[in-house]
């Protein structure tokens, strides 16, 4: 038996940025603040580099439906059932 092993590290695709910086090293675009309709917190918009918004916890790289306790807000646009 021959056990081959491959000695490569495997390249991950960037995960989500934890931090602004890393946002911004990723591409993403601060575009303005704003207040959750959901739920009244202070948020900001960002760009991503796939020209999408995404809704932030003001300050952090945490996408706001996480943390949104309204955030179906957020996930029933697309689709109507
Ligand atoms: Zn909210």
């Amino acid at each position: 038996m021959s056990t081959s092993q491959m000695g490569q590290e495997t390249e991950k695709p960037m995960p989500f940025p934890k931090t602004i910086d890393e946002l911004v090293k990723a591409g993403y675009k601060h575009d303005g603040d704003a207040q959750c309709k959901g739920c009244g917190a202070s948020i900001e918009w960002w760009v991503t580099p796939r020209n999408k918004k995404i809704p932030m916890d003001f300050g952090t790289a945490n996408p706001h439906w996480m943390t949104c306790p309204n955030a179906n807000d957020f996930r029933d646009r697309k689709v109507a059932s």
